[in-house]
């Protein structure tokens, strides 16, 4: 454990791991939420994004995040001219491989050297497979692109070599014992710790001594936006504390924890993620217990099904705004577990709003959203119930 000190004279917390042989800042930044022109479009807004990647450095933080696709494809190009304006050894950088995207090893070459060109760097401190889960995980087999990476690894082209990944326990075990790989991005939070195995793929990578990388710890932000009961319990034991500096805090006091991500949309959300890390407490084992028990308790209660709103599945081909559709049910959920007749009048009303292609009556099944989504929800089962509850509502 160390610590850099930033331009402003805050500590920020690092890690160094012998395997990876650098020292990592213990938060860091995922560029795929990043502020947009509006809340229709993926368009960066630069200005106010190029700030926080400054402000961001200046305190500290040195691992950024991105991919291929993130912001439709326009976050490595912002990485490039946002990074590109600071010394590129005062930050590691970190891609990923969409496998889906290419079809030979040639193939993937090229997509590596776009992703070079865009990033304006001619080399990769971190580069991973992108949610390596079994479909994925079998065409990087067939094509034989490990061995396209670990060359580039040898080389010094690429410095670490990892792979992200959304799947469950016994995959994981299947990759690494597939490959060597430097390190592994998983989800990790204290609401999916038991319900979606991260604490056995947590366990699994730290006796095997990989370093984690850990992405969704504020759950897609739910995290930062509980149900009143699970807030007011936090805020009783820390009312300074933000409800997100939990679940960070949650995240990064797991030893073999390299680095958190956090998907920052606007300043506030950077200072209050700063505030937590160059002022770093490890979770005590009370506040731990209430995470995992009590909040996440209350939690599951109002969020039955496990959406992060990372809107990976769409578009939908029939207009169906899924996220929103989802994000409905469970306040459906939540009112009706209360009150059934408070859930069905929420119901109602929510759907009365909705544009008309966005219900989920319009969906037709065809099944394209399923295996985009990183949580494995049966979003056309889904929708189909939450069609029939819209026209009794
Ligand atoms: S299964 Fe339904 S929600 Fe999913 S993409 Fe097809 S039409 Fe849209
Ligand atoms: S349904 Fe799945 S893919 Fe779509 S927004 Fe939710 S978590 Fe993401």
């Amino acid at each position: 454990m160390s610590f850099a000190i930033g331009e402003t004279g805050k500590i920020m917390e690092r890690r160094e791991f012998k395997s990876i042989g650098k020292e990592i800042s213990l938060l860091g930044f995922g560029l795929m939420r990043l502020p947009t022109q509006g809340q229709e479009t993926k368009a960066i807004d630069y200005p106010v994004a190029e700030a926080m990647v400054d402000e961001a450095l200046a305190q500290g933080i040195n691992y950024f995040d991105t991919g291929y696709f993130y912001h439709d494809g326009l976050s490595e190009p912002f990485a490039g001219k946002a990074l590109g304006r600071h010394p590129r050894d005062g930050f590691l950088l970190a891609t990923k491989l969409p496998a889906w995207l290419v079809d030979s090893r040639d193939g993937a070459r090229r997509l590596f050297e776009e992703q070079l060109s865009r990033l304006g760097t001619d080399r990769l401190d971190f580069y991973l497979f992108h949610n390596l889960n079994a479909g994925h995980w079998d065409m990087v087999e067939r094509m034989g692109l490990y061995e396209v990476f670990a060359g580039l690894r040898d080389e010094g082209v690429i410095g670490r070599l990892g792979f992200s990944m959304h799947d469950g326990p016994a995959h994981l075990r299947r990759v690494l014992d597939g490959h060597d790989f430097d390190f592994a991005q998983i989800q990790l939070n204290y609401i999916d710790w038991e319900s979606l195995g991260a604490r056995e793929m947590y366990g699994l990578l730290a006796s095997r001594g990989i370093p984690v990388v850990v992405m969704e710890p504020v759950r897609g932000g739910a995290l930062a936006a509980l149900p009143g009961e699970a807030a007011g319990k936090l805020r009783d034991l820390d009312p300074r504390a933000s409800q997100a500096s939990w679940a960070l805090r949650f995240a990064a006091s797991l030893p073999g924890v390299m680095t958190v991500l956090s998907g920052m949309s606007d300043p506030g959300q950077l200072r209050d993620n700063l505030a937590t890390f160059n002022d770093y407490r490890p979770l005590g084992q009370a506040e731990r217990d209430l995470l995992l028990g009590e909040v996440a308790t209350s939690f599951n209660l109002a969020n039955p099904v496990p959406c992060t709103g990372c809107r990976y599945c769409m578009d939908c081909p029939s207009g169906v705004n899924i996220p929103l559709n989802i994000a409905a049910y469970n306040e459906y959920r939540y009112r009706a577990s209360m009150d059934p007749k408070r859930g069905m009048a929420f119901f109602g009303l929510y759907f009365a709003s909705l544009a008309d292609a966005e219900g989920a009556e319009n969906c037709q099944d065809c099944g394209e959203c399923q295996d985009r989504c990183p949580q494995s929800i049966g979003i056309p089962a889904l929708m189909r119930d939450i069609a029939g509850l819209a026209r009794v509502a």
